[in-house]
């Protein structure tokens, strides 16, 4: 994006992460759906839906049986749509192995950048900072992935305690560093180390957080499969609890493409950069606050630039799609609390967030029927739920086994030299 004539494949998009010069890549051109797939789209399967959505961005980079094929190891859970109460529905993004919606993202971009890797020379070295999800979602997608090794860097004391065994457990070519810092002091580690050329020199590093391609444009998958779902005559609103902003980007992106859409809002906790520039037209990113809906605690989304390419810059049509509002801690327990009593529904807190920005929307500008995406299975944050709703969360068998697994990190400070150095101890 800030190089117009930095034309690059998929392949080497994949890889690099971002641009030499921090830019993140971008479609050259944004596909338009193959005539006649909306109405097809409930006769089709998901393996195919998702093969033709993402095809025209994967270009001639992967063949047609092997991207099948990854496309189908991807898609391979339920993604269900079910209604909470009249012109309220949820999208379950958490049928995955992690959970979280992320697994989407992180077993798309897992497998390619496997398939790219049994041709290289070189081992690469996948770094991510994570405020939550991330982590798991990509440790589990890469685990044991032959010639690739993953290093994991998140806030200490900044995650859940499900999400913190996820990243901490599983060993292998899997490395966790607790950072005593925030979400954005990691981030800001991650993309110092891709600008050292000390580093370049040492080891082969790529990102696999949402600004990666791979992770960031299979996320459109799911919004196909709610609309082959969908059995209303208007389009729906989509409410997307949002933090680096990448989930409502790829949304957006597809409806760029001819995915039929009402509005789209971006559900956000005190992290509220957008929810303010949509409101003043000024861009006014602060320091990360802490929130219960910690996988959105994100003060300066990197996905932002994206969408503001998606509408050309055009403020004016970015703000007829898209409305933000900003949900704090109170308003978020307290749905999560009526929801479950009223309608019998246990939403997450990313959940709740996304549900009273939903309802929101519906009393004060319009009532159309929408969908809150549910990016998290609720028992993730059971610390967080569990008081606010009395009660219990039964713990799936998968994660029990997980939870009584020792952790293991690296303790880090907040500073990239410490970062610098550990990688090149490597
Ligand atoms: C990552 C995450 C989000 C935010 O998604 P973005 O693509 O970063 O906007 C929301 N909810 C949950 C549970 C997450 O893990």
């Amino acid at each position: 994006l800030n190089n117009p004539d930095n034309r690059v494949s998929f392949k080497e998009a994949t890889i690099a992460g971002q641009a030499a010069d921090k830019g993140l890549f971008f479609p050259e051109r944004i596909p338009a759906l193959p005539e006649g797939f909306i109405d097809q789209l409930k006769h089709l399967s998901k393996e195919e839906i998702a093969y033709t959505v993402i095809a025209p961005y994967v270009g001639d980079s992967i063949p047609e049986e092997a991207l099948r094929q990854i496309v189908a190891e991807t898609v391979n859970f339920d993604i269900p749509l079910k209604l909470i109460h009249d012109g309220v529905y949820t999208l379950e993004l958490f049928h995955g192995p992690t959970l979280a919606f992320k697994d989407t993202g992180a077993r798309f971009m897992s497998r390619c950048l496997g398939y790219f890797m049994r041709s290289a020379q070189q081992k690469v070295t996948v770094l991510v900072a994570t405020s939550g999800d991330t982590g798991g979602a990509v440790a589990d997608g890469f685990y044991d992935v032959e010639g690739v090794d993953v290093v994991i860097l998140y806030p200490s004391g900044k995650v859940s305690s499900v999400q913190e065994k996820q990243l901490t457990t599983l060993g292998k070519n899997i490395t966790a560093l607790e950072v005593a810092g925030t979400f954005d002091d990691c981030q800001q580690m991650v993309k110092s180390a891709f600008m050292d050329e000390a580093l370049k020199q040492h080891l082969f590093l790529t990102s696999a957080n949402s600004i990666n391609v791979a992770r960031w444009l299979p996320q459109q998958f799911y919004y196909f499969f709610a609309l082959q779902q969908w059995q209303l005559a208007v389009p729906p609103v989509f409410c997307v609890p949002s933090g680096n902003f990448g989930n409502i980007c790829a949304g957006l992106l597809a409806h760029a493409s001819g995915l039929p859409v009402k509005h789209f809002i971006a559900a956000c906790n005190e992290n509220d950069v957008v929810t303010r520039y949509l409101a003043s037209g000024n861009y006014e990113p602060l320091p990360a606050v802490a929130t219960i809906s910690n996988a959105m605690d994100v003060g300066s989304p990197s996905n932002f630039v994206r969408i503001l390419e998606i509408f050309q810059q055009q403020f004016i049509a970015l703000q007829q799609q898209l409305t933000s509002f900003r949900v704090d801690d109170t308003q978020t327990k307290l749905q999560l609390k009526s929801v479950y009593e009223q309608f019998g529904y246990l939403l997450d807190p990313h959940g709740a967030v996304g549900y009273e920005a939903l309802q929101r929307y519906q009393q004060t500008v319009d009532a159309a029927p929408g969908i809150i995406l549910e990016t998290a299975h609720p028992v993730k944050f059971y610390d967080v739920v569990e008081p606010v709703i009395g009660e219990a969360v039964p713990i799936p068998e998968a994660i029990q086994t997980q939870l009584k697994k020792e952790k293991h990190s690296i303790l880090m400070p907040a500073k990239f030299d410490e970062l610098k150095a550990f990688l090149l101890s490597r």
